[in-house]
């Protein structure tokens, strides 16, 4: 029951019949047809073991006059008990006509006595797991169904028309009359699923709503930076180029954020290769020029490596520590380093989430800045907020209270804690229908140009039949001086698969191009390694890299020219786009080569067509969601990730719009109820995503 998350009887109630069984009512045998699932009751005429082609157990049940045979290929002795001569049956199975008559192969079968009352509803399939019986299930379901707390709690004028209470609705989801549509109760139009789907939608818009009203009264450290001559001016000024408008405005957005005295929560998104993270180092400058700490966190070590040897070059010789913490550090060294962190020497620190682990306890974080964010799983981003809010909050007195001269989080008894301001980024950017809905509570900056002298990447698609003519691309571009990347897909989501492929790849084309380099970059390589390959990469020590998709988010190489992708129809849209954003980063003209597999289904030619059509970040964004669905686009995966239990956001985007119309009346004409629906919610195991 704990592997399936039922702890209480609300978990109980809201777990939902996968289908139903009609056991409601009796077919007599004489009505029985060929192909026919049925429920029928007789007396057992006889029951013996018969030797044909294998040994089996034959019974043969009569009603009046008709007759059926029971067919079992496996069976217990103690089965051939319960179904000896004279025994009265109740049967379930479907039927087909055989050699002697009318049989059912492997029925149910349940031995009840005359007269035996029919269920009165139809009978809930539970998802269930090996180990838990379906029957058991079933029981624990009732009775939780019986207890759960279900009041209503919604003031019926706020709710939408023609739906039924919870616990009505519930009551009919787990335990439908016989004549209930079963159509509407499996393809959830029926109204008990309409009201459980608008609760869950209404929890998630309120749940939203209080996160925007509880950041008011939260408090940040405001940080201003120095006027003149500070560090924000001094890293422009060392900057060997100048910012894009796009990157001035975003800039002016997130400080005038930062400098009040309510934390920000700002997504910042703008297209691969937009420069972020410049924005991202100035944010950091003002913080650490105010007198805090900055954390930067990346998904992956690669990408965290690339950050921190960037904002090491520009901020260091200004005079800013930087520290480093991944995951692959340990030991001593990830000691040293978090002491760094903890003591406040260490004003900004880069890495991955290893940054939040609970060792890590910052002296002063003013702003916390996560790149790609996307990237981040869902329980990860929730993990992440938790943390936060942790990190400047009431354990700060616990930690050995204030530090001598590196003052204390709390100022002043009583009021709220700090918390760090937050900067996300990414590079999918979010489309207008989950961003009303996930992201209400967040503020939205956009880079929308490009840095000047970028010339558009020219995107191919090819059958990888024609692999011999690409390699030949490859050798041109060697020849001019570039360097090419070459993507190996996840193939069958097994690592040693995918690795042998890559390992392949690489050695077919160390052997094509004599006198180059060539790199092999994978996930199963230690963190140093990875780092190393990285590294000869960047500095064109490697000509071109072979990689599974490590290399997927954030790499900066200007001087690749050509970017090739094996299995292109296996990527999902936006990782395309990413990919493809790894090359046209300096001025040579750049290719992006998309090889498929054929033949090429429906979503990998709608995939492929996207990527021929358009370059807008923001339009690969829609046709991803189109394609994907909101959960896998949200990085959710894994089904404990579920966004939403119930609901659907597109199919049921009528009732998403009634729940946003009407979760600010609750909130405002009945704030009770407001917070007693999102706890019950909350209390059934759903976390609402907040940014
Ligand atoms: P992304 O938004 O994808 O994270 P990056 O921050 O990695 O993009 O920037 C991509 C490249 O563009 C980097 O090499 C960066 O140094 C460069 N860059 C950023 N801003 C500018 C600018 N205003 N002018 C010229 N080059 C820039
Ligand atoms: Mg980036």
């Amino acid at each position: 029951m704990a592997r399936l998350g039922l702890q209480s009887d609300t978990d109980l109630a809201l777990h939902l019949p996968l289908r139903y069984e009609d056991e409601t009512r009796l077919t007599p045998l004489a009505a029985l047809r060929d192909g026919m699932a049925a429920q029928v009751e007789g007396v057992v005429a006889d029951c013996r073991i018969e030797a044909r082609s294998r040994r089996q157990l034959i019974v043969r049940l009569r009603d009046g006059g008709a007759e059926l045979l029971l067919r079992f290929l496996h069976f217990y002795p103690s089965q051939q008990k319960s179904m000896a001569a004279g025994a009265r049956l109740r049967v379930r199975g479907e039927v087909r006509g055989g050699f002697f008559g009318l049989e059912m192969v492997h029925p149910v079968v349940k031995a009840v006595s005359e007269h035996a009352p029919l269920p009165q509803s139809l009978t809930p399939v539970y998802p269930t797991t090996s180990q838990l019986p379906q029957a058991y299930l079933r029981k624990a379901v009732a009775a939780g169904l019986a207890r759960a707390p279900l009041q209503e709690l919604l003031p019926q004028e706020l709710l939408p028309a023609g739906l039924p209470s919870l616990r009505e609705a519930l009551q009919f989801l787990h335990h439908p009359p016989p004549d209930a549509s079963l159509e509407a109760l499996l393809d959830h139009s029926h109204p008990a699923w309409q009201r459980l789907k608008f609760e869950e939608l209404l929890a998630q818009q309120l749940s939203q709503a209080q996160a925007r009203h509880e950041r008011r009264d939260l408090r940040a450290p405001p940080l201003r930076g120095l006027q003149s001559d500070g560090l924000t001016q001094r890293l422009l000024a060392v900057l060997p180029f100048a910012l894009t408008a796009a990157q001035q405005r975003v800039s002016a957005e997130i400080a005038a954020d930062l400098a009040r005295p309510q934390p920000m929560h700002r997504l910042l998104q703008g297209d691969v290769g937009s420069g972020k993270t410049v924005v991202a180092a100035l944010a950091a400058a003002r913080a650490i020029d105010s007198g805090w700490q900055c954390a930067l966190m990346a998904p992956t070590e690669i990408l965290a490596e690339q950050h921190f040897r960037k904002l090491v070059q520009w901020l260091q010789p200004l005079g800013v520590q930087v520290a480093w913490l991944t995951g692959s550090r340990k030991g001593k060294a990830r000691t040293q380093m978090v002491e760094r962190v903890n003591s406040g020497e260490a004003a900004l620190v880069v890495g991955t989430h290893a940054v939040i682990q609970d060792d890590v306890h910052f002296a002063r974080l003013g702003l916390a800045i996560i790149d790609e964010q996307h990237r981040f799983g869902v329980q990860q981003r929730l993990a992440l907020r938790r943390k936060l809010a942790e990190q400047a909050g009431p354990s700060e007195s616990a930690r050995g209270g204030d530090r001598a001269g590196l003052g204390s989080m709390h100022e002043g008894g009583g009021r709220a804690p700090l918390e760090p301001h937050l900067l996300m980024m990414t590079a999918t950017p979010i489309p207008r229908t989950l961003a009303m809905t996930y992201f209400a509570d967040l503020e939205l900056s956009t880079i929308d140009e490009l840095p000047p002298g970028r010339t558009p990447v020219l995107t191919k698609v090819f059958a990888d039949t024609r692999r011999a003519e690409v390699v030949a691309r490859i050798r041109d571009e060697l020849a001019q001086g570039r360097q090419v990347y070459w993507v190996c897909p996840l193939i069958e989501e097994s690592e040693s698969v995918d690795l042998r492929h890559a390992t392949q790849t690489f050695e077919e084309l160390s052997a094509a191009l004599p006198g180059h380099t060539v790199g092999l970059l994978h996930g199963r390589m230690k963190a140093p390694d990875k780092a190393q390959v990285m590294a000869q990469f960047s500095a064109g020590t490697l000509q071109v890299l072979v990689a599974t998709t490590v290399i997927e988010v954030g790499v900066d190489v200007p001087n690749a020219s050509l970017m090739v992708v094996e299995h292109a129809e296996r990527f999902g849209l936006s990782q395309l786009h990413q990919l493809r954003g790894r090359v046209g980063r300096g001025s040579a003209a750049s290719v992006c080569v998309l090889l498929y597999a054929s033949p090429l289904g429906e979503t990998g030619k709608a995939r492929l067509k996207a990527m021929l059509d358009t370059h807008d970040g923001f339009e690969i964004a829609r046709r991803d969601l189109e394609i994907r669905g909101p959960g896998e686009f949200m990085g959710a995966r894994q089904s404990g990730d579920a966004l939403l239990r119930f609901a659907d956001l597109q199919e049921d985007s009528q009732l998403l719009q009634q729940a946003r119309r009407i979760a600010p009346l609750l909130l405002a004409q009945h704030p009770q109820a407001a917070q007693r629906h999102v706890q019950r919610w909350l209390g059934a195991g759903i976390d609402f995503l907040k940014a």
